[in-house]
């Protein structure tokens, strides 16, 4: 096992005068077991690329390194950047002391097929993994660790309440699977919700994804309408253009499948 327990955590950060910082979601993962849990689940090997976002103390970074796989960190803390030297010395993990919002993954990364594995701070997580599966092709697979509420909404279908545009989004462009759910003993400091750990692997996105996914966009700002009422800002006679595709004009845009998305998109368009 490679992964840091609690009290080496506690330590690294006291050497450095650094304390974990909740503005920027630093909840560390404290149980060696985890790490692994996750490194198995990525599969990465010797010749895989792999892009972690918020490499906080290191533990699952140098995890990750020793599978093989070439390593690119971010971590926007460049307070941690000493520790992350001292804990990744000997590794050739490229360490980026960036903010990941600010940076065009897809240039950054340079072409080649790459694998996102994170356990993602709780502000970035579901803006970044929307943002990843729309524009940056490079990133084939993701394996993160985000906020099981979080996880749901990925992961969710019609008619339940986490269903909306994130399960939308990542049905169009992914097969998503929710791989296991996490405690939160097992981070330090530990967060008050239950964390998850989803996979997600692209397919070929259908045409009209995009434009399917801004009309789902519209039509959930208003999610207990009827959409002949919420698609009126985006089309002029939304009851005829519904039943046009056989759909119910009354439906609510958590009665429809991410399919009716599209059909939708491309009788509007
Ligand atoms: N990977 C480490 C682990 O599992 O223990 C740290 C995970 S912690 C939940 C999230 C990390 O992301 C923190 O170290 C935090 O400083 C960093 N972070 C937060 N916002 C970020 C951003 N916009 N870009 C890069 N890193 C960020």
């Amino acid at each position: 096992m490679t992964g840091q327990g609690r009290a080496e955590i506690r330590a690294l950060l006291a050497a450095h005068g650094l304390k974990p910082q909740r503005s920027l979601g630093q909840n560390f993962l404290a149980d060696p077991n985890f790490v692994d849990r996750i490194v198995r689940i990525a599969a990465v090997g010797p010749g895989d690329h792999v892009v972690e976002v918020g490499a906080g103390t290191g533990t699952l970074t140098k995890a990750l390194a020793a599978t093989g796989a070439h390593v690119v960190a971010y971590e926007i803390d460049r307070g941690l950047m000493p520790l992350l030297e001292q804990v990744l010395a000997g590794t050739d993990v490229d360490l980026r002391g960036e903010d990941v919002t600010k940076v065009d993954l897809s240039a950054a990364l340079g072409g080649g097929m790459w694998t996102m594995v994170a356990n993602l701070p709780y502000n970035v997580g579901t803006p970044l993994v929307l943002d990843v599966l729309r524009h940056v092709p490079e990133i084939t697979r993701l394996v993160v660790m985000v906020q099981k509420e979080v996880a749901e909404r990925f992961v969710a279908g019609p008619g339940s309440r986490s269903y909306g545009v994130p399960s939308i989004v990542a049905a169009l462009h992914s097969d998503t699977e929710l791989a296991s759910t996490v405690p939160p003993s097992v981070f330090y400091p530990m967060p008050e919700v239950d964390s998850a750990v989803i996979v997600m692997s692209r397919i070929g996105a259908p045409a009209g994804a995009e434009r399917a996914i801004e009309i789902a966009g519209t039509a959930f700002q208003q999610r207990r309408k009827m959409l002949r009422r919420s698609l009126s800002a985006v089309v002029d006679d939304p009851t005829a253009v519904l039943a046009g595709v056989g759909i119910d004009p009354t439906a609510r845009p958590e009665d429809l499948p991410p399919e009716a998305f599209l059909i939708l998109a491309e009788a509007i368009a």
